[in-house]
């Protein structure tokens, strides 16, 4: 992120955007562009990006990107898909820059492919699950390099892919059984939403997304059960029907339907969930509890965040956010349910922060919708733990919470956790009560709070994250100990701890560092 001019937030880019002004310069006219014209736009004062087969000019959208100019530029002129998947893939261009859309790309007449391009599309087509590969094997080439990719590295490609599902029925229930063939296959590795007929149901199998969706032949009840044979990969989607009639067909596949690709090609699902509480956690922070929908099968994984949406000013606005527990558990005998379809989010709010004001206006029954999970954290890296020291500074105490509580009751061999958490002043300490209960309650557990701008009373620590103070608080416990540092919150912040902590030997693998 970089520090915007004045009058360049993104509330001042929406109001831009429903002034009428025409910014284009197309005067509302869109057109077919060729690669040759797209390349023509690469200069900051003509500046045209492809996201998705679409062609937006950006050119007035420049001094309004939050990743600054520079960034923008660099996939001036070109398709910009892959660079903005890498950076914000769940930022709702299609809705922020609706008014600078120029058009649609031109179709390209397409050659028979060959080499590389010919491996690649044969890869798609079996993650796919479709074979229609004649169609592309009409030179030698093609055939020979077709057998080659089948026996050799791809094989584990047509393995994952797979998944296969089937159906059948009882006088009162429809059951959907999906065979993933994925030995460590969990619940939460499983979101089920029906609405409206509409069933998705999505299975997350290592980095690949398996997804059922259909219009359902009949009318189902709202709630519906999710049945896991961890052992065996087996998932079950139970619905109840409304009416106890024999249905002659599941329903009708949408284009998605059966389809096994990367979870990061797989669009973020939204569904709508109800306000039930906020209670206020420090002077500008406070608890968001939402409940998902009855007839939705969501939990989310430690370590993940989700997007909420809002439409602020008649433009869809997304931002992360990471889910915690309603409370801070004190009893560690065994790992406490948080699937209760409720979620909870800890989130504060800004004076002038365009989302997280909407959110503070929203009345307890208001809705808003919240998106599949996503991260990059994986909890294996969690059960062979030792010695967990968790860095967070503000708001990124959020994905600490159901860390700190996984860690301490699931994880055998856990010597220490300890929890350095930044603040600017006193006030500012997240749940510092639950904090310091926990410290006294479990031995393992210790907390050390670290102020920024402290009043003169303040006896405790006080800085900024820096090298001493790292290695003043970060030890392993016994030497070789098996470590694990997660890092959370501004980013100058967290680029700054990863950098220290490699300067103190750490290595890439004993390091998390939580972002978008
Ligand atoms: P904006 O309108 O974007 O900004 C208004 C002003 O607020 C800015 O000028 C700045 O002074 C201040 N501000 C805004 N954003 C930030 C920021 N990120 N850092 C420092 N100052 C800022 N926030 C939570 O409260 N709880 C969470 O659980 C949480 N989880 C997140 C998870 C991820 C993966 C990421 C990347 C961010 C998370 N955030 C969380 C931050 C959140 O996504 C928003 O950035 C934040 O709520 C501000 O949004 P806004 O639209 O209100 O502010
Ligand atoms: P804040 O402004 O209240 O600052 C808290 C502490 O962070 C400060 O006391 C200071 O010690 C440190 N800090 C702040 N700016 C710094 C800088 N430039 N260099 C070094 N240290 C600095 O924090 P906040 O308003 O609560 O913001 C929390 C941040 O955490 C947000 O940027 C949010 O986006 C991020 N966050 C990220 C995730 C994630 O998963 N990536 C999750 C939650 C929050």
């Amino acid at each position: 992120q970089v520090p915007l001019k004045p009058g360049r937030s993104l509330m001042d880019w929406i109001r831009l955007t429903k002034s009428g002004k025409d910014l284009t310069g197309l005067k509302g006219r869109l057109m077919e562009v060729t690669e040759d014209e797209l390349a023509k736009h690469n200069k900051k004062e003509d500046c045209w990006i492809c996201i998705r087969g679409f062609v937006y000019n950006v050119t007035p959208y420049m001094e309004y990107h939050p990743g600054g100019e520079d960034e923008l530029m660099k996939a001036a002129g070109t398709d910009g898909t892959d660079l903005f998947d890498q950076v914000h893939r769940w930022v709702n261009y299609e809705s922020m820059l609706k008014e600078c859309l120029v058009g649609r790309m031109a179709v390209k007449p397409t050659a028979a492919p060959k080499g590389e391009d010919f491996k690649k599309e044969i890869i798609s087509i079996i993650s796919l699950s479709c074979f229609h590969i004649t169609s592309f094997s009409k030179t030698g080439e093609g055939l020979q390099l077709f057998s080659s990719v089948i026996s050799a590295q791809f094989f584990c490609q047509i393995c994952l892919a797979s998944v296969s599902y089937d159906w059948f029925q009882t006088d009162s229930l429809i059951v959907i059984v999906i065979y993933t063939k994925q030995k460590d296959m969990i619940a939460e590795l499983v979101i089920v939403d029906c609405e409206d007929k509409r069933l998705r149901g999505e299975i997350i199998v290592g980095d690949h997304s398996y997804l059922i969706e259909v219009d359902l032949d009949h009318a189902v009840q709202e709630d519906l059960a999710v049945n896991v044979a961890e052992k065996v990969g087996k998932v079950e989607i139970i619905l109840k029907k409304k009416d106890n009639i024999h249905w002659k067909m599941l329903g009708q596949p949408s284009e998605r339907h059966n389809t096994f690709i990367k979870c990061t090609d797989r669009g973020l699902f939204y569904r709508k969930c109800k306000l039930v509480s906020k209670t206020e956690v420090t002077h500008d922070t406070k608890l968001f509890c939402l409940m998902l929908p009855k007839s939705t099968h969501l939990r989310i994984p430690t370590g993940q965040h989700v997007y909420l949406k809002q439409i602020i000013a008649g433009t869809e606005v997304v931002k992360p956010y990471t889910p915690v527990l309603p409370f801070l558990p004190l009893d560690f005998k065994e790992p406490s349910c948080s699937a209760d379809g409720h979620i909870y989010l800890m989130i504060k709010i800004y004076s002038c922060g365009l989302f997280t004001e909407a959110l503070d206006h929203l009345q307890i029954g208001d809705y808003i919708y919240v998106s599949n999970p996503e991260g990059n954290f994986k909890t294996s890296q969690v059960q062979t733990l030792e010695d967990l020291f968790l860095l967070a500074a503000g708001t990124g105490f959020t994905p600490m919470v159901k860390l700190l509580n996984s860690a301490l009751s699931t994880v055998s061999h856990l010597r220490t956790v300890k929890l350095i958490f930044f603040n600017k002043t006193e006030d500012d300490i997240l749940w510092r009560n639950q904090l310091e209960q926990l410290a006294l309650k479990d031995e393992r557990f210790e907390v050390q709070f670290i102020l920024s701008q402290p009043t003169e009373d303040w006896v405790g620590k006080q800085g900024k994250i820096s090298s001493s103070l790292l290695s003043e608080f970060v030890k392993r416990s016994r030497k070789d100990s098996n470590v694990l540092i997660c890092i959370c919150g501004p980013t100058p912040f967290t680029e700054q701890g990863v950098q220290y902590l490699k300067d103190l030997g750490y290595s890439q693998e004993e390091i998390h560092a939580f972002t978008a």
